[in-house]
This record gives C-alpha cells, structure tokens and sequence, in this order.
C-alpha cells in the first residue's frame, strides 16, 4: 500500500459497517492509538498537543483515574439497585462543589440523556410542556434534546422546531443586534427571552424550562454578557418556570475564576446538567437538582437507569474530582487561560483576520473574518489553518454558526509552553495566509 492508502480497507470497514452519518475529522484521517495527558499518539509515531478535547478533563489517561476505574471494575460493576459507597460518596462529593439548593443527584451516561431528563423533570414539576433554548445552541442527540437544538433541528437533515421549543436570540456581542460596547447588551437580550414568555402566556401556555449554556459552546465560544442569566432567570422564574444550566462543555474548573460556569452570572440554576469532563471520557453525566423538583418527580413512576451510577463510573468521577482538588486544577486554568487569551490578543494586533478573542479560563474562542467591518466570515481560511494546525501537531477545531470561530479547549493540564508553541505555529501559518 503507498502511504496515501494506508487507511483505506479501514475506512471502507467504518463505512459498511458503522452509521453512515457519522464524521471524521481532518480531509486526511487520524489514527490515534494511544494518550497521556495533553498528548496524543498516532500510529505513525506522531505526536500530537490536543487543544480542543474537553472531554478528557484531567488529562488522557491519566494515571489516578485509570487506577481507581482499574480497581473499580476488577472488583465490582453492577447496576444501583443494590447498596453501594461509590454512589453516595460520589453525589456528597459532586453536590459539595454546588451550592447547596442543588442536594439531588441523578447519574446518566451521556450528556443528551441528562438533558432529556431534565427537561421531563421541569415539565413534572410545572405541569407545562414548553421549553425556551438559545439559537444556534445543541444540547444532545436524543429526540428530545434534539428538539432542543436549533443547531440540529435547523441544520441539515432536521425536522423543524418542535411546537413546544421557542428559541431566544443568541446574545453575541461580537456579531449580535448588541455589542461590547453596549452596557446595558444583557438586559436586551434578556429582554427577548421576556418576550417569548408573554407571547406564550398571551395564548394560554406557561414555561416549563429555559435551558442554555453557562457559555455558549456550538453557538461560537462565547461568554454570556454580563447580568444576561440574573435577568433571564428572574423572568423565566416569575413565569413559574425551571432553570437549566447545561453545564456539559463548560464545568469543572474549566472557567478558571469559578468552578462552575454560571457561577460566572452570579446565579443559582434549578438544575444542573453535567457531562464530557465528569467521567474523563468514561461516559458518565449526572443531573443535579433542588429537594422540591426531585420530589415532585417522585411521582410514583420509577426512574432506574440500567448503568448510570455504577461503581465503575462512580470511583471513576470520585478520581476526576480528587485529581482536579489535588492537582488545582481550577487555578491553573485560570494562569493558562489569561496566558493563552493574552497571546491571542496580541495576534489579533498583527493579523486582522483575527476579529474577536473571547473566553474564560480554558474556554476560549478566537472569530476568523475577511472583513472587520462587514464581519464576513473568514471560510474557508479557518478550515485551512485548522489543517495546517494539525500539520504541525496541534489538534484545533472550529464551531459557531458560521463554522468560523476557532475553538480553544484542551484538557485542563495544557501549559503556558504548550501555548508559546501553539501561538508561534498560529502566527506563521496566518503569515502564510496572507
Ligand atoms: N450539551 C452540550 C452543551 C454539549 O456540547 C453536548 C455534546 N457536544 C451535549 C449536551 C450532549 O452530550 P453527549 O454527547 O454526551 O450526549
């Protein structure tokens, strides 16, 4: 086989026997064999910084957690109908990085199935069926979150709104109807969010839940304005409706100034959706709620979850918590991401494609434009530099709506050296652009 082929009887495999709507990053395929930590390995012996895997929190296999699940699952795996320490400890540890309104734990196996369930909770708990999602948000791939997604239901292959789903303008202040330099730009954006709710109470309906991201993750890296949450919150509360924070892209530590991404808005959520980065890869989500909508979804039907909560998954989120304690995580990536963020603005002094660098901690987005004033998306330039990353051994990726925001969120031990070397690749190749 030459080299170019070298992947092909593979590749056919994966298209016969594997959904066909499945992606695969990068026109040339990586074959990764192996991780540790910020690093990942391919076949060909290559060496790769991965700076978008949020997923793998602490780290690639990292030893503490590789560990405990080892020990865990040498020893027990079963499922939550018998007694176990692995799950209570879990939850007094998960809640005490709460604050303490949200005492509730519910354990998932992947970040759509929390989002599904927490939307059947506020639809108990209000007795209402309507849900309000920001634009361009994706909060899962069950029917359910799908129909939370406008980026799925509006996409490609998407069936439309569902009757129940209203969406809320996306509060960008890059791009959006209010900009940075608009004080008073949450308020407004919230404003829409009131909008919709007195539209609906104008037909008779009330709200179930409003669900976003703490920051906005496929809506293009973007922190939310400040004072957006506080005044949604008030609003959709006043309406007699639940409010969700999905917390799946954005948690742990990854913000730097605060353990939690709403934290950030300086509100307490009704109820927390978590995912990616609490079983470090080890598919594990959890939804985290108050006493009076646990209890009112306590309506006598059982909610029993075949692998959600297991020992394994439970002593695997244990490690993860202990690690990112002991490791201090948190304020690392806080040191890191003023760093990266830092470097990046002084990038978007010497190349105007940059348009805007925006991010907390170890969420951070960089916008690609041709144009600062017409803010024309810079595509498909961002697709060349992301391949050209990947040339030299940094894994990139892009996200927002208009596939032009170059998205900034490695595992929480990524260095301010790793950022030197990535910033100095970035700027040569936006060199080479020119
Ligand atoms: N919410 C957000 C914000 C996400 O980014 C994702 C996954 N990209 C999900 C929910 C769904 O999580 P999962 O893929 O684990 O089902």
């Amino acid at each position: 086989l030459n080299p170019a082929d070298t992947y092909t009887p593979l590749l056919q495999e994966r298209k016969q026997f594997i959904g066909r709507n499945l992606s695969i990053s990068y026109k040339r395929p990586l074959k990764i064999i192996k991780g540790a930590l910020q690093y990942l390995y391919d076949d060909k012996g290559d060496t790769y910084i991965d700076c978008v895997n949020n997923v793998s929190h602490v780290g690639h296999c990292h030893p503490v957690v590789v560990k405990a699940m080892q020990q865990q699952i040498a020893t027990l795996n079963t499922n939550t109908r018998y007694l176990h320490d692995n799950l209570v400890n879990f939850a007094r540890e998960l809640t005490a990085t709460l604050p303490k309104e949200l005492s509730v734990c519910y354990f998932t196996n992947s970040g759509s199935e929390a989002n599904d369930l927490a939307i059947r909770m506020s639809r108990h708990y209000t007795k209402q069926k309507d849900v309000i999602v920001l634009d361009h948000a994706y909060h899962g791939t069950s029917t359910v979150a799908i129909g939370l997604s406008p980026y799925k239901f509006d996409g490609k292959g998407g069936f439309g709104k569902p009757e129940h789903t209203h969406k809320a303008i996306n509060p960008d202040l890059y791009r959006g109807a209010f900009r940075y330099s608009d004080p008073e730009a949450g308020k407004k954006y919230a404003a829409d969010v009131q909008e919709i709710i007195s539209r609906l109470a104008g037909s008779g309906k009330g709200v179930a839940a409003f669900i976003c991201e703490t920051l906005l993750g496929v809506g293009g890296q973007i922190p939310l304005p400040p004072g957006y949450l506080k005044e949604v919150y008030q609003y959709v509360r006043a309406a007699g409706g639940v409010c969700i924070a999905d917390e799946v892209q954005v948690g742990f530590g990854r913000v730097g100034n605060k353990f939690w991404g709403f934290e950030l808005q300086e509100v307490t959520p009704d109820i927390v959706v978590l995912g990616k980065p609490v079983g470090n890869g080890h598919p594990l989500a959890a939804v985290v709620t108050t006493s009076a909508i646990a209890d009112a979804f306590n309506n006598g039907m059982e909610y029993f979850n075949t692998f959600g909560g297991n020992p394994v998954s439970m002593a695997t989120g244990i490690a993860v918590l202990k690690v990112i304690q002991e490791e201090e995580m948190q304020a690392h990536a806080l040191e890191v991401g003023d760093y990266f963020l830092a470097a990046l603005e002084k990038l978007k002094a010497i190349h105007p494609i940059i348009g805007d660098v925006r991010g907390h901690g170890l969420f951070i987005g960089a916008e690609l434009v041709r144009n600062r004033e017409t803010l024309e998306p810079a595509v498909p330039e961002i697709d060349v530099v992301v391949e050209r990353m990947r040339d030299r051994g940094f894994l990139l990726s892009t996200d927002g709506p208009l596939h032009n925001v170059l998205k900034i969120k490695p595992p929480m031990v990524f260095t301010k050296a790793n950022t030197d070397t990535l910033i100095a690749h970035l700027h040569e190749i936006l060199l080479e652009l020119k």
